[in-house]
């Protein structure tokens, strides 16, 4: 088989709490993502999907996926998409670093590899854990009354996991962690995700004033090495997602015990190919993780739902819907949560379809 054709869209995707605000006063009305179309000489077509959190995140935007799409496509056309492991070096050969631009072609060409071959992503990634998996809320960044006021309504929506956007004031931060802790009930989890937003003195004040409470605390600060320095100062279970972006430091940390669980992204690694390689590693360690991308639509949340779903399930600490924060639907088939779960398609490949007119013209086509 041989990829005969790339194209690329842009899409839009608002949210239906208008928007989503983290550490240092970031914040995104609509998210700009990129799908990616690939199709074959024997008329197989899949699809991927990459949304940076806007431009200040990772080192990742959404004009940045698609002038790097433009540069590896020329390169793909005639290459054997079911070949991933083949493909990934291709790619990487190709273009230096930029793990992100090349996470939707791979995506495209996992959904290629699936119907290729009949198969769910999910059972090609190692095969389904259990009826589905958990997911977080994320709740964005407000006053602290604010956010507390949100629990229950996601609660509701049956999730019980729960990630507070802190990473501000340090002060109004503990006031968040202690406003939501007071809205839990038994069996709720709390993560408290600074997203690198603290200097080291303000990570220390916020993890000794809610030393009582129980709550995760994620990538208090920039680096891994000032991350590593809270580590050593709290015993709150520890969470690392922003500096994890690779083996060697997914490595170097584990040998330092430099935390509990880690955050997986899709797009942060590079694609399917390399989130899937990392994801066995954290297996073999008995590293929990948090599987999930930067952000998307449902061809995203379709990924992630396999590679979540093919993690064995005492070592997913939780996942992602992020189709259901956005006000638009760019496929059919994408899973839908139930019950704040999410399943993975049984259908070949990821199991979604498209829908062209909510993609629109295509920015730009190789051939
Ligand atoms: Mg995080």
């Amino acid at each position: 088989m041989k990829i005969s054709k790339v194209s690329v869209y842009q899409v839009g995707l608002p949210l239906h709490e208008g928007s989503y605000n983290w550490s240092g006063g970031k914040s995104v009305q609509v998210f700009d993502s990129t799908v990616v179309r690939i199709e074959t000489d024997e008329g197989i077509t899949g699809h991927g999907e990459v949304c940076p959190l806007g431009p200040v995140y990772l080192p990742a935007y959404a004009e940045g996926a698609r002038a790097g799409i433009q540069v590896l496509a020329p390169a793909l056309i005639g290459e054997d998409p079911t070949q991933l492991a083949k493909l990934n070096r291709h790619m990487d050969t190709t273009l230096k670093g930029h793990p992100y631009v090349k996470s939707a072609l791979d995506m495209a060409c996992w959904d290629i590899l699936g119907q290729a071959t009949g198969q769910p992503v999910c059972n090609l990634l190692g095969g389904r854990y259990g009826d589905e998996f958990l997911l977080y809320r994320a709740i964005s960044q407000e006053a602290p009354e604010a956010m507390a006021g949100k629990v229950a309504g996601y609660r509701a929506e049956g999730y019980r996991k729960f990630q507070l956007k802190v990473g501000g004031d340090p002060e109004t931060d503990i006031e968040r962690i202690r406003a939501v802790s007071a809205e839990l009930q038994r069996g709720d989890v709390l993560v408290a995700d600074a997203n690198t937003g603290w200097l080291m003195h303000q990570a220390a004040r916020v993890v000794r004033a809610v030393k009582d409470i129980d709550v995760y605390i994620e990538q208090p600060c920039e680096t891994f090495e000032e991350c590593y320095s809270i580590r050593k100062l709290t015993d709150h279970p520890f969470v690392l997602d922003e500096n994890i972006d690779g083996l060697p430091i997914l490595l170097r940390a584990n040998s330092m015990q430099a935390m509990d669980v880690v955050n997986i992204k899709i797009s942060k690694f590079g694609g399917l190919t390399k989130a899937r390689q990392a994801r066995d590693l954290c297996v073999s360690l008995g590293i929990a993780m948090t599987i999930e991308d930067s952000w998307g639509g449902d061809i995203i949340t379709a990924a992630i739902s396999h590679l979540a779903h093919s993690t064995p399930t005492e070592l997913l600490f939780s996942s992602t819907d992020f189709n259901s924060y956005v006000t638009v639907s760019i496929a059919d088939g994408a899973p839908q949560r139930q019950d704040g779960k999410l399943t993975a398609s049984t259908a070949p490949g990821l199991g979604i379809t498209p829908k062209m007119d909510a993609l629109g013209d295509a920015v730009f086509v190789t051939e």
